[in-house]
């Protein structure tokens, strides 16, 4: 099954690569990054996984996530034999394919205690993972240590402001998208998550807020009046999820599961079965994704008239050739062909599948 994250934006992407790739040209649609913010166990790795739909992160009540994590999914192309596989890379173990995801998550635990040691402690040194798989987009996720106040283990004594510094290079960058996530078994109104991700981007532009947690709220309480944007208001608005507990991940029990559990519990509750638009894991993913064609939406102008700018030197090139170079001139011709077929279903293409996904 595809990753929640993608699902209806790899038909649109995966086209746009195919011309390219038949141009020849390197140039194609560059998606923005995701990053998680928040505090420490809030739940960003958590929701990570969720969206990825494996297993793979460390995860836990303490702090797991020491070192920045750069995610990149790659989608490669499925076997003909319907056996999907799926493997991970790092980039600091050349050549080594992990088939099994516990591995993936015992390589980043150790990578971690070799640059930050195995007391707690934190570095800005990144881990670069790579995820090949053919139900993925081609996007990267960042997994980050979350906000700390006061230091353990070897942390030094300006580690909040060390962990500050480090989620601020990531989330400055105008072209990457924050998942603000904040606990709801905490004070809502005082997030570090909505804090932090509103210094990176003031206008509220690229920010979306992730309420986790919502099965241990108080008894009594709920986060109705704060997933509606009546606390702090969130241009891009709020999702509520609802991810595996500690327990569930002693007890070992799958991503599959746990998105049926949290299905259920939304449908079951009496508050959050009428906000069906701002609750569950798939929801978010839905949200990223209309930001993600949103975003195709943008650059198409730039792709546009790259392929014309392709497509005339490609033309004059041919006519250059006259009759001399008879296979060459064969070629360009064909290619030609495939330019100016594209260049007008290109567009269309992507107008139409907008329209059809910002009015479902
Ligand atoms: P991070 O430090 O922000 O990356 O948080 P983690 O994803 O590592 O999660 C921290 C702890 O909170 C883990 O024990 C998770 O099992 C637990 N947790 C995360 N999300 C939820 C949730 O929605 N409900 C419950 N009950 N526990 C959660
Ligand atoms: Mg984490």
């Amino acid at each position: 099954a595809t990753a929640p994250l993608g699902r209806n934006v790899i038909p649109i992407v995966n086209r746009l690569q195919d011309i390219f790739a038949q141009l020849g040209s390197s140039s194609t649609v560059e998606l923005p990054q995701v990053a998680v913010v928040g505090s420490q166990s809030s739940g960003k790795s958590s929701v990570l996984e969720a969206l990825v739909g494996r297993d793979f992160l460390p995860r836990g009540s303490d702090i797991c996530t020491r070192r920045p994590l750069m995610l990149q999914l790659v989608q490669i192309k499925r076997k003909n034999d319907g056996t999907d596989e799926e493997f991970g890379e790092f980039l600091h173990v050349p050549g080594k394919r992990f088939y099994d995801f516990n591995e993936i998550r015992r390589e980043i635990q150790a990578e971690t205690d070799r640059e930050a040691g195995g007391n707690k402690g934190v570095s800005d040194k990144q881990i670069r993972l790579k995820i090949f798989s053919p139900n993925v987009l081609d996007i990267t996720l960042v997994d980050l240590p979350g906000i700390t106040k006061v230091p353990v283990g070897d942390q030094p004594s300006d580690i909040e402001a060390l962990i500050r510094t480090m989620i601020m290079s990531y989330i400055k960058l105008p072209s990457c998208l924050i998942l603000a996530v904040t606990p709801a078994n905490s004070d809502l109104a005082n997030s570090d998550a909505l804090q932090i991700a509103g210094n990176a981007d003031p206008d509220g532009y690229r920010t979306i807020g992730v309420i986790t947690k919502l099965d241990i709220m108080d008894r009594g309480t709920d986060a109705r009046h704060f997933l509606l944007g009546k606390v702090i208001p969130l241009r891009l608005g709020y999702v509520g999820v609802v991810n595996r507990s500690q327990e569930d991940i002693i007890l070992n029990r799958t991503i599959k599961d746990a998105l049926l559990a949290e299905e259920k519990f939304f449908r079951n509750h009496p508050v959050y079965n009428e906000l069906a638009d701002c609750c569950g894991v798939p929801q978010l993913a839905k949200k990223l994704n209309q930001i993600l064609v949103k975003h195709i939406k943008t650059v198409l102008p730039g792709l546009k008239s790259h392929l014309s700018a392709t497509l005339i030197s490609v033309a004059k090139e041919h006519a250059s050739y006259g009759e001399i170079i008879e296979s060459k001139a064969g070629m360009e011709s064909f290619l030609l062909n495939i330019l100016s077929k594209y260049s007008a279903a290109f567009s269309s293409m992507i107008e139409g599948k907008y329209e059809e996904m910002s009015t479902s």
